[in-house]
């Protein structure tokens, strides 16, 4: 096993990364940025560097943090999500600098990090993938061709794309091209990589999404599925695990869709395959994330298998721990984004200092979260603050114990997602399981909630109320 590894990211999941290292007894090493040096994981680690330059250059710099890793001999670096997590060069590099990268293979992530790419694959095996383009558009005549064939709506999409950037809903010739030149020029600067391809928009699906665990000795098995339909601009914002919809039939297929394609790039380590599936039942294959899930806890949370430290051991070499049989899905599991944000506004992210925090307890809940009283939330970086994550025996159970859970949250000083997400546990859609892509659009409803009020308003209220009794 590793003695030393170095957390090549921030916030809520460094902390993730810290906390399975001290229970393998692994030392640990963050990096930070100096917008970022009260961030709790800095505090942490056993050993905390400054990289720079800028608040983000220095977490992208992956010769920067090879470097610092052999010289504080560290055996190991755990990319966490985002930055360096889907980067085939910084694979490379941390293998041919004896390095152990945390992940699966460069060539891996190489190929995953195309989408086309993973098309193709998906179809080699089998696996039903969403009708659209044979590999990325040259040009509007292209484009235009594939939209007479499918009709429209059309989704436009980046070969290299990620985190809902760059996706547009085409309805009509007349938006294609403008979507297309917006679109390009976002996945150029995002991903440096402005190719695109269409595929059919397929209206108010599910988003379905299986974990899995594989190994360098043959073995691949998946943890089930997770519901990550509640969106926003096509991230992710409420998940779910189990699938309210499923049948054992249908999520037994999908399971061996998804391993089909692990296999078919002999993946290792934790992965997530994502599909949509039609109001039809219809399931495509849409991408393969070759790292560990902002989401992945809802899983952990019915499978008690912790997924950061299964990477750990699979990373060592080691077999995965568990096999297929001993997965059990035991109840139900809900996660709520707490992102400093403004759900009225559309989403604008929000920066502060957080002048209160007390974050929710009691059975079946877990917090994953980066953020204490005074903390100063940097704008530099995404808007996630915490992660609230429940788990109840039945689907009720748990959307109440969320419910109550984000009533005791506690966190002032910045717009949170907090209001927002207690108002939709109250939501008779939510409540009754009835959700798919579409939810945020369909419910208009779920933004008229009562911002939260601060304790010292409530005071002030409750004195007014006496003195106006009493003055009777
Ligand atoms: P990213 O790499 O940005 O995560 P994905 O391909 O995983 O992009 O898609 C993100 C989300 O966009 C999906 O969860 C879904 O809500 C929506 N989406 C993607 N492809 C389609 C499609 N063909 N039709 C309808 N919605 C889609
Ligand atoms: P998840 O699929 O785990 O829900 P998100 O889409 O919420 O992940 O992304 C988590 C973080 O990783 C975000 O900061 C997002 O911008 C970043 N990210 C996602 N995909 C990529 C990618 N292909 N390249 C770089 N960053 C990415
Ligand atoms: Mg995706």
């Amino acid at each position: 096993m590793f003695k030393k590894i170095l957390v090549a990211n921030r916030g809520e999941i460094a902390m993730r990364i810290i906390r399975a290292c001290r229970e393998l007894d692994i030392a640990t090493v963050a990096i930070y940025s100096e917008a970022d040096s009260t961030g709790i994981y800095v505090k942490k680690a056993d050993e905390a560097y400054l990289v720079g330059p800028g608040a983000v250059q220095g977490f992208l710099d992956g010769e920067q943090i090879v470097n610092l890793a052999r010289r504080v001999g560290a055996d190991a670096i755990h990319p966490g999500y985002g930055f360096l997590a889907e980067n085939a060069q910084f694979a490379h590099l941390c293998q041919i600098s004896g390095i152990i990268f945390i992940g699966p293979s460069s060539q891996a992530i190489r190929l995953l990090g195309n989408k086309v790419k993973a098309r193709e694959l998906a179809k080699q095996v089998d696996v039903p993938i969403v009708p659209g383009t044979d590999g990325s558009v040259s040009g509007m005549e292209d484009a235009l061709a594939f939209c007479r064939q499918a009709g429209y709506p059309v989704m436009i999409k980046t070969c290299a794309g990620g985190g809902g950037r760059g996706l547009r809903v085409v309805r009509s010739d007349q938006d294609l091209w403008d979507s297309m030149e917006s679109s390009s020029r976002e996945a150029l600067s995002a991903f440096g990589d402005g190719s695109l391809f269409l595929e059919q928009y397929i209206e108010r699906p599910h988003h379905i999404e299986f974990q899995i665990l594989a190994d360098r000795h043959g073995n691949v098995i998946h943890l089930g599925e997770r519901d990550c339909s509640i969106q926003r601009r096509h991230q992710k914002l409420i998940e779910i695990a189990p699938s309210l919809i499923l049948t054992p039939r249908l999520r037994a297929e999908m399971a061996e869709a998804a391993i089909a394609i692990a296999r078919a790039v002999h993946y290792d380590n934790a992965g997530t395959v994502e599909f949509l599936l039609d109001q039809q039942g219809q399931y495509y294959f849409i991408e393969m994330n070759p790292r560990i899930q902002v989401e992945h806890t809802v899983t952990e949370q019915i499978t008690a298998i912790d997924l950061v430290r299964s990477q750990i051991s699979i990373a060592a070499g080691l077999p995965v721990e568990v096999s297929q049989d001993e997965v059990t899905l035991q109840g139900h599991a809900i996660q709520c984004r707490i992102n400093a944000e403004d759900p009225r506004n559309n989403f604008a992210p929000a920066t502060g200092t957080i002048t209160a925090y007390l974050s929710p307890g009691g059975i079946g809940v877990r917090i994953d979260g980066a953020v204490y009283k005074d903390y100063i939330v940097p704008s530099f970086y995404d808007a996630l603050l915490a992660k609230l994550t429940v788990r109840g025996r039945t689907w009720d159970e748990a959307v109440s114990r969320m419910h109550r859970s984000l009533e005791e949250f506690v966190l002032r000083g910045v717009k949170t997602t907090i209001p927002f997400m207690r108002k939709i546990m109250t939501e008779p859609d939510f409540r009754a399981g009835r959700f798919d892509t579409s939810y945020l659009e369909t419910h208009p409803e779920v933004f008229k909630y009562d911002d939260d009020v601060e304790p010292e308003d409530l005071v002030l209220a409750i004195s007014a109320a006496i003195a106006a009794y009493e003055g009777l």
